[in-house]
Formats: C-alpha cells, sequence, structure tokens
C-alpha cells in the first residue's frame, strides 16, 4: 500500500478523479498535509467524511521515526528509523540565507567511494518517496520552523533511485504544499553519466552538483569506482550538455585529501578540466573519520588550492564547515548508532 507522503501533487489529482472526485479537493488535501500539517485526516475540513474513510483506507499514514538529534550550535543531526528498522540520517544546516536540509536518498550506497563513511554499508534498498519527504516534514515539526533550501547529499546515491528522487522534488516544490523553491534544492551525484542526461528533462529548475573529487582518471578511479564506469571525459561530456540544455550552471565538489588530490599540479588540471564550463568549484575540508585512513589537507595546502584556482579565474569557494564535532558527515551518526 501507498503511503499518502508518496503521492506528486498529480497523483493525488489522478486518484480523486479515479474515484469519482473533483481535481481541486487532491490540491486542498495536499494543503492541509504539507503546509497546515494536519495530524490526523480528521482535521480536513473541505472534504467529505466518505471520501476521507476512503483515503483512510486506500493509503498509509505511518511515520519514519525520530531516534536521535544531537544538536551543536549552527548544526543538527537527525537519525530516523524506518519500518523495517533500518536508519537513515538528516542534518539540518542554519544559513544566513535560512534553514536547510540535508536528506538520505538509500539505506546504504553502493557506489563505493573510497574516503566516504556511508559506502562502507553495502545499499540494502533505495528509499521510498515518502521516507524522503518525512526527513523533511519531521525536522520542520521538530524544529517548529520552515525549511527553505534541500540538498540531497545524505546517505546513499540519488541518481540510483531517480523515479523516487524525482517525485520527492515535486512535492517539495510544490507551491501549495512545502514549496522549496526548485533553486534552492540541489541534488549532488558521483556522476552517473545516463540520469545527468536524463535529468535535463527534469522539468524543475533544481541545482546539480557533481562529486569530482579529482582532476584526472588515475586518481579518481582509485577513489570513485563509478569512474571506471563513466570516465572523466564521458562526464564532462554529459555536464556539457546538461548546461547546454538547461542553461543552469553546475556546481563540482572536491574534497581535499591530504597527498591524495591536493597538488599544486592536481589544482592547475582541475583549472583546466573546467575552462569554458558554466561552473563553480566547491572546495571540502574533508570531514574525518575513524573507521578511513584519509587525512584532511592543512589550511595551507587548502589556501594554496584555492589561489590556483583563483588566479586561472574559476569560480570557487570553500564549503563553510558543518558539524565536524557532532559526526555531521555522511554516515557518520548511523555508523556510531551501529556500533553502540
Ligand atoms: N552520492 C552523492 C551524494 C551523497 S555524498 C554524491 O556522491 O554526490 C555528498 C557529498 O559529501 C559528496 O560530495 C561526498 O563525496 C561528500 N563526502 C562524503 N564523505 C565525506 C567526508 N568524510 N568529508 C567531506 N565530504 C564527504
Amino acid at each position: 500500500m501507498k503511503n499518502i507522503n508518496d503521492l506528486t501533487l498529480k497523483e493525488l489529482e489522478e486518484y480523486f478523479i479515479n474515484k469519482g472526485s473533483k481535481k481541486f479537493h487532491a490540491l486542498q488535501l495536499f494543503n492541509f498535509l504539507y503546509e497546515k500539517k494536519i495530524k490526523s485526516l480528521t482535521e480536513v475540513t473541505t472534504i467529505k467524511k466518505d471520501f476521507l474513510d476512503q483515503i483512510e483506507k486506500d493509503f498509509s499514514f505511518n511515520k519514519i521515526k525520530l531516534i536521535i538529534v544531537e544538536k551543536d550550535k549552527d548544526v543538527s543531526k537527525y537519525l530516523f528509523e524506518l519500518q523495517d528498522k533500518e536508519h537513515i540520517e538528516a542534518v539540518l544546516m542554519q544559513h544566513d540565507y535560512g534553514l536547510s536540509v540535508c536528506v538520505s536518498s538509500q539505506v546504504g550506497c553502493n557506489m563505493g567511494c573510497a574516503f566516504c563513511e556511508s559506502g562502507r554499508r553495502k545499499k540494502v534498498r533505495n528509499l521510498e518517496v515518502y521516507e524522503m519527504v518525512q526527513q523533511i516534514l519531521l525536522i520542520e515539526e521538530e524544529t517548529k520552523t520552515r525549511i527553505s533550501h534541500v540538498v540531497v547529499m545524505g546517505i546513499g546515491e540519488p541518481f540510483d533511485n531517480y523515479e523516487n528522487l524525482t517525485k520527492f522534488l515535486s512535492i517539495i516544490n510544490e507551491a501549495k504544499g512545502l514549496a522549496i523553491g526548485a533553486r534552492h534544492i540541489t541534488v549532488s551525484t558521483c556522476g552517473i553519466v545516463p540520469k545527468i542526461l536524463e535529468f535535463t528533462n527534469f522539468p524543475l529548475q533544481i541545482n546539480l552538483a557533481i562529486s569530482l573529487h579529482a582532476p584526472n582518471d588515475e586518481i579518481r578511479n582509485k577513489l570513485m569506482p563509478i569512474s571506471k564506469v563513466y570516465p572523466l571525459k564521458d562526464l564532462i561530456e554529459a555536464i556539457k550538455f546538461y548546461i547546454e540544455k538547461t542553461n543552469r550552471r553546475v556546481t563540482f565538489e572536491y574534497i581535499l585529501l591530504k597527498d591524495v588530490n591536493d597538488s599544486t599540479e592536481c589544482a592547475l588540471q582541475l583549472a583546466k578540466l573546467v575552462k569554458g564550463i558554466n561552473c563553480y568549484i566547491n572546495l571540502i575540508p574533508y570531514n574525518e573519520t575513524n573507521n578511513l585512513n584519509f587525512m584532511r589537507s592543512n589550511t595551507v595546502q587548502i589556501m594554496r588550492f584555492y589561489d590556483i584556482l583563483k588566479k586561472n579565474n574559476v569560480n570557487v569557494t570553500i564549503r563553510k564547515e558543518f558539524g565536524s564535532k557532532i559526526s555531521a558527515a555522511c554516515g557518520q551518526l548511523r555508523s556510531k548508532k551501529e556500533e553502540l
């Protein structure tokens, strides 16, 4: 049985029409669910009781469970338990421009990136649409505030769960619901080329971020197995196509790992690789984890890398750091919990 939070507005409208009701009632229900945030259908005042009973029978209203919140100054980490007792996490970040939530898209991850905690556990399953939507709903409920920004950068590879991802994006963007602006939503991928191409047809103006992490195939192959399937040449070609079709700027994420990808030569190669591409590069100081052997580049090296890119006219920023104290890097809270 589908969960009520699995349905896009369009799907809900189809349901209403199929059951002999009116399309506009679907929009009303959507509004009650996401803007008014009702706790039960009895609070819906604009739809007949009989029909509400029918909805109650046709859909599940189960919720994922919030089991741990760790709070720091401007970041909170949420651990959720799913109905099958699996765990996923989300992170809430307080920016000067608003509140942003980093959501998970899968239980475990099959991409196997060498530096990433999430990938230590193979994919168990994709998240259902409602399990992604409810991460945001439950955080809004817990904080009693409105979330303005969403990044799909938690556990999992969103483009390995494409159909559910795109439904999730439609639901949270819907104007009469959570109304999170498409330009305030970012999807991050390790570089699954066919899905980047497919995403060019997705109608919303969502930001795309690419986890690049290396300026050549040799280093990238060591860090990210996906690179053997889609080498940089194919990835860059797909990104150029994406930019040409959507007219949007992409973000490249580049974690700086000491003595792995942080040399002057790497910086020069990277500048050359992205030359002429409408993009900016987000340099990420590595969040060290106990279980993996990578180290963060020191600050001098980070600044040197940054300066080389700047000098070569690349748009570059260094990511503001959140949550190194509260194990907020991908997969770290789940790992901690399961080691308990
Ligand atoms: N699978 C997607 C989204 C999840 S990872 C992707 O690969 O983009 C989100 C980002 O966090 C990626 O850029 C990932 O490489 C990065 N990341 C993973 N572990 C990290 C760590 N310990 N420190 C800093 N960034 C990390």
